[in-house]
C-alpha cells in the first residue's frame, strides 16, 4: 500500500531530509587520500546526532554503520572500516539517512577522491544527470515507468549499465515503502504518481556491465566484472506544484562532486 502524505506531513519530513543532506554533503567535504570510511562514518553520526536526528541506517537491518560508503566496484551498501583508506581517483559513492520528529529522510552522491579516470567521471555525471531527468519527471499523472526509461535510455545510449536488482522506493516514517522506483522500465507503465507521494529516486549505473554479487559480508554490493559504479539519490514529495526534492539544506539539494572542497 502507498501511504500519501498530507501537505503537512511533506512539510514536517522536510527537517529529516535537510539534515540528511548536510551529513552527505560534511562527508563529502572529507572525502580525500588518507581517509579512512570509518572516519566519514564518525563524521556523520555525529552531525546527525548533534542536530537532533538519529543515522537511519544504523542497525537497519542489522546495518552495522550510520552510512554506507562504497567505491569503485562496489555499487551500493559498502560497510565503513578503518582498513578503508581511500586513495586518489577514487570514486567514493556514500549514503546518508537520517531520521527527525519520525521521518526519515535517504540521499546518496558519488564523490571524486581527486582526479578519477575520465570515463569514471563521465559515468558519475551522467549518472547525477540520469537523477536529475528522473526528477523532472516525477509530477502527478505520469508513471514510474516513465521515470525508469529516462534513467535507462539516457545511461545506455551513454554505454553504461542499469543495475536492476536495486531500486528506488517510497519514503515516510520508515526508510523502504512502497512502491518500487525502478531505474529502468516503459513509458506509461507502473504505478501513476499522485500528489501526496514521497519517493527515493536512486538511480545505480555501472561502466561495464550491471550484473553484481553481494560480498561475504552479506551487505556490498560489487559488480561482478568489477567496473566502476556510481550511486545518486534524493527524496522527492510528488506534489500538484511539481517535484519538491525535500534532501535539500541550505546549499541547496545537490553537493559537488569532487571531495574535500568545501568545510
Ligand atoms: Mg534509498
Amino acid at each position: 500500500m502507498i501511504r500519501l502524505k498530507t501537505p503537512q506531513e511533506i512539510e514536517a519530513m522536510k527537517p529529516a531530509g535537510a539534515l540528511s543532506k548536510m551529513a552527505l554533503r560534511r562527508v563529502g567535504a572529507h572525502i580525500r587520500p588518507g581517509v579512512s570510511t570509518a572516519e566519514l562514518d564518525r563524521i556523520a553520526e555525529q552531525i546527525i546526532r548533534l542536530h537532533g536526528g538519529t543515522p537511519a541506517f544504523k542497525g537497519y537491518g542489522g546495518f552495522p554503520a550510520s552510512i554506507c560508503s562504497s567505491i569503485n566496484a562496489q555499487i551500493v551498501h559498502g560497510i565503513p572500516s578503518p582498513e578503508t583508506i581511500l586513495k586518489e581517483g577514487d570514486i567514493v559513492s556514500i549514503d546518508t539517512g537520517a531520521v527527525v520528529d519520525g521521518w526519515v529522510g535517504d540521499n546518496a552522491w558519488t564523490f571524486f577522491c581527486g582526479e578519477p579516470d575520465p570515463v569514471d567521471r563521465e559515468l558519475c555525471e551522467v549518472t547525477r544527470d540520469c537523477l536529475k531527468r528522473a526528477i523532472d519527471l516525477a509530477v502527478p499523472g505520469n508513471h514510474l515507468g516513465d521515470l525508469g526509461a529516462a534513467v535507462q535510455e539516457y545511461a545506455e545510449r551513454h554505454g553504461f549499465g542499469v543495475v536492476r536488482e536495486y531500486v528506488g522506493h517510497g519514503v515516510g516514517r520508515v526508510m523502504h515503502e512502497e512502491p518500487n522506483v525502478p531505474n529502468y522500465g516503459r513509458r506509461g507503465r507502473g504505478t501513476r504518481l499522485q500528489a501526496g507521494m514521497v519517493i527515493a529516486i536512486e538511480p545505480m549505473i555501472t561502466r561495464g556491465s550491471p550484473k553484481n554479487e553481494t560480498m561475504p559480508n552479506r551487505w556490498t554490493v560489487v559488480t561482478k566484472d568489477r567496473s566502476c559504479a556510481a550511486h545518486y539519490e534524493n527524496t522527492i514529495a510528488i506534489t500538484d506544484d511539481g517535484p519538491v526534492i525535500l534532501t535539500c539544506d541550505d546549499e541547496g539539494p545537490w553537493c559537488a562532486m569532487e571531495g574535500g572542497v568545501s568545510a
